[in-house]
């Protein structure tokens, strides 16, 4: 089977290879990708400017945004049958941790993710632990459904911002994981979306606005604390979520954000600075977190099965396994909004 992985443990090793199909062993399935999704965390891995839990394993298959079609049962598994269309969800916990059993796999010091601890949905064919697959309902497409694991990471935004009906929003960074943001809180009844980027960001702000943007703010041009000021009649945002991947945009979530209002960093860069004190006087909440739990991966399905999320608007380029070296870069010079491979 074709397969794109990271070949060596020297930044960039990328490689499109033939490789043996798996086996399912007991309580397994093989599942054969029809979509897979183009993570900004499968470029980091690629280039070793990831830093996980346990050590990426050499030779990777890379991936871990992908649905398809179900081709083969191992031993004991009767909850699917081959040809079920399923989506998988990455991350299991070792189930028997202190907070596996709480129900919070994502914390747990010894998980397993597709495509970072083991292999993943870059290639024909994946073998997965059944419980790590999910039907996918009639109405959400391959495509789609490949990008159930980001939209679930929106929904544990949702989660923990709590967002009210009239609330006001910004977002920091127009990428794909912001897009998403914007349509989950405009679904959730925000009065107000604003999308806050750079320069380069401008095809990105294109997308966001025929998809709900109520704003769109490039910080080089226009100073955001005080645009965002006259949007909220002086009052500043209720919810701030970060995905501009940026230190510097840590500060100005404070600066941006009301009195009692709510903070989501998804910025993975180890040290930013932050003032204390304007977080105390204006009563905020701050919330980090990493991947998600099943049921946030459920939600997420769920919504992409109702009319109130489509996600295909953000896929603005398609590619096949052989051409992944155009794909990376693409995903690299971040132009488009959401990658995708097809097999
Ligand atoms: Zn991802
Ligand atoms: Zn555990």
């Amino acid at each position: 089977m074709k397969a794109i992985i990271k070949a060596t443990d020297q930044a960039g090793s990328l490689q499109v290879t033939d490789m043996p199909a798996p086996q399912p062993g007991p309580g397994e399935v093989l599942v054969q990708i029809k979509a897979t999704g183009l993570c900004y965390s499968d470029v980091t891995i690629l280039n070793n400017k990831y830093v996980g839990r346990k050590p990426v394993p050499i030779p990777l298959i890379l991936g871990h945004e992908g649905a398809g079609l179900i081709s083969e049962l191992g031993r004991g598994v009767n909850a699917h049958s081959a040809g079920d269309r399923v989506v998988i969800e990455p991350l299991a916990g070792c189930g028997h941790c202190n907070q596996c059993l709480k129900g919070f796999k994502n914390m747990c010091q010894d998980w397993e993710h597709v495509g970072i601890t083991r292999h993943g949905t870059f290639s024909e064919y994946i073998v997965v632990p059944v419980a790590q697959v999910h039907r996918i309902p009639d109405n959400v497409t391959f495509e789609e459904a490949a990008l159930t694991e980001p939209f679930g990471l929106v929904v544990r935004s949702l989660e923990q911002s709590k967002p009210m009906a009239g609330e006001t929003v910004a977002i920091l960074g127009p990428g794909s994981l912001g897009i998403m943001h914007l349509l989950a809180y405009k679904a959730s009844g925000a009065s107000k979306v604003i999308m806050v980027g750079l320069g380069k960001d401008r095809k990105r702000f294109d997308i966001a606005r025929t998809l709900g943007a109520d704003h769109t703010i490039n910080i080089e041009e226009k100073d955001p604390v005080k645009a965002i000021l006259d949007i909220t009649d002086g009052e500043g945002v209720d919810i701030v979520v970060e995905t501009a991947n940026s230190p510097k945009a840590t500060q100005l979530t404070f600066d941006l954000v009301a009195p009692r209002g709510r903070i989501v960093l998804f910025g993975l860069y180890p040290k930013a600075e932050f003032s204390p004190v304007a977080m105390l006087r204006k009563g905020l909440s701050v919330y980090g977190d990493v991947a998600q739990v099943t049921r946030q991966f459920l939600y997420a399905l769920k919504l992409l099965a109702s009319d109130k999320i489509n996600l295909l608007s953000l896929i603005t380029r398609r590619f096949s396994f052989d051409e992944a070296p155009e794909a990376f870069e693409v995903a690299r010079q971040g132009d488009m909004v959401k990658v995708i491979f097809k097999s």
